[in-house]
């Protein structure tokens, strides 16, 4: 669907398309099989510019479009999906909310580092008792002096092992809920932080998932991102375009799970022809293609209504439901078409299979967007 892009946007592509084939489809799966975190690969991504394309140059970053953004997550996550969450949350989730939200001061600060990909961010909103009720948080930050002074844990942190700049939301009016919550820039070397417990997963296990203790983690009063009781509505703003970079990951597996499907059916012979000639295998690549294009054209018009500047949070849903919807289908279906073999770590559909399944559940489960979506029409 190049018809649709810019000359530049096209031309990103193809180099993100390219580094992509050459430096991470090669180790993809040896680092998942080793939840080994591609950090060569991440930095090699900064100094192409992938981990700050749509952010203006003056901060240090591509000065490119959020449609880049999404084309570059697309791009990575054919290949590799841990590798593509690692730039979305680093992007969307930090580096976004310091860009919108942040001060001056903040901004200079921290998005040179973070747009260059020197330094790492992760985003933690969610605690174990406050998930998809992320307004339920139980981490307090209270002004003592000229600090904030931080308790309690947050779970599920992509990034967290490796990020060095986290933006975390803590509530500053217990018992306000969702109008009592504020977010936060922490330092990862700030005294009272620390890493708990490093997730075993399912899928995409080249990105870090993490919890992060706070135990009396002083930050300076000036690391209030926004402003203060607003924390909640930050993090809402923050996910929409995050959700779309889910989106954008989603796509770039079922991509995946389509070319390796249509060349594994086009090899394999049985009843002395290549599977592909049965209609039953046609026609399952037929639906994966079409349901693969029009998850496209939602991301494409989410990214393209965030670039427009106007309100896109049922975009962004629709976007991300349709796509990681899509990607489990794709991932199903590929499987099928693999047979016995897909079952077994000789091919990559397995990959694809285990890593598809997180797009329906994190940055908001389906149930939440499907909520997110109706609320909006309903009113
Ligand atoms: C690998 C991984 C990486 C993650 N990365 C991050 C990160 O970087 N930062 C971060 O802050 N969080 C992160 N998360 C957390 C993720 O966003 C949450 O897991 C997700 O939002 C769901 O919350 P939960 O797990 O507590 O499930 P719950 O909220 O307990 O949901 C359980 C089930 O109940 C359903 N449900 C809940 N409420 C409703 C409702 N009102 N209506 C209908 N159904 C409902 C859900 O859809 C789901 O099916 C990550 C999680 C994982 C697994």
């Amino acid at each position: 669907m190049d018809y649709l892009l810019t000359e530049e946007q096209i031309m990103l592509k193809d180099m993100v398309s390219k580094f992509s084939k050459e430096k991470i489809a090669p180790v993809a799966s040896d680092n998942e099989k080793n939840h080994r975190y591609p950090a060569d690969i991440i930095a090699e991504a900064g100094e192409l510019g992938l981990m700050g394309i749509a952010y203006p140059t003056e901060y240090g970053g591509a000065g490119m479009d959020f449609m880049s953004y999404f084309l570059t997550v697309e791009e990575v996550s054919r290949w590799c999906a841990s590798t593509g969450v690692i730039i979305s949350a680093h992007s969307s989730l930090v580096c976004d909310p310091i860009f919108r939200f942040g001060t001056e001061e903040q901004k200079m600060k921290y998005l040179p580092d973070l747009l260059s990909g020197k330094k790492i961010g992760s985003f933690s909103l969610t605690e174990a008792g406050a998930g998809s009720d992320s307004g339920a948080t139980k981490t307090t930050a209270v002004l003592d002096g000229d600090e904030w002074v931080l308790n309690g844990s947050k779970i599920f942190a992509t990034n967290g092992k490796e990020a060095e700049i986290f933006v975390l939301v803590a509530s500053t009016a217990p018992g306000q809920k969702t109008r009592g919550v504020s977010a936060f820039i922490v330092e990862s070397n700030t005294p009272g932080y620390s890493i708990g417990k490093v997730e075993k997963k399912m899928g995409i296990r080249s990105s870090s998932t993490t919890e992060i203790i706070l135990d009396n983690c002083r930050i300076p009063k000036e690391n209030l991102l926004g402003e203060l009781n607003k924390g909640f509505k930050i993090s809402m703003i923050t996910l929409d375009g995050g959700r779309i970079g889910i989106a954008s990951q989603a796509l770039g597996i079922a991509r995946a799970c389509i070319e390796d499907s249509i060349k594994y059916a086009n090899e394999r012979q049985q009843f002395d022809v290549p599977i592909s000639s049965f209609q039953a295998i046609q026609w399952m690549i037929a639906d994966m293609w079409v349901e693969y294009e029009s998850a496209w054209l939602l991301v494409y018009r989410a990214s393209l209504l965030k670039d427009k500047k106007v309100n896109y949070s049922r975009e962004a849903a629709m976007a991300k439901l349709k796509a990681s919807e899509v990607a489990m289908d794709c991932a199903r279906k590929a499987i099928q078409i693999h047979g016995g073999y897909g079952f077994t770590e000789d091919f990559n559909v397995e990959r694809y299979y285990r890593d598809a399944k997180i797009t329906e559940l994190y940055e908001g489960t389906s149930e939440i967007q499907r909520m997110v979506i109706a609320r909006s029409l309903l009113g």
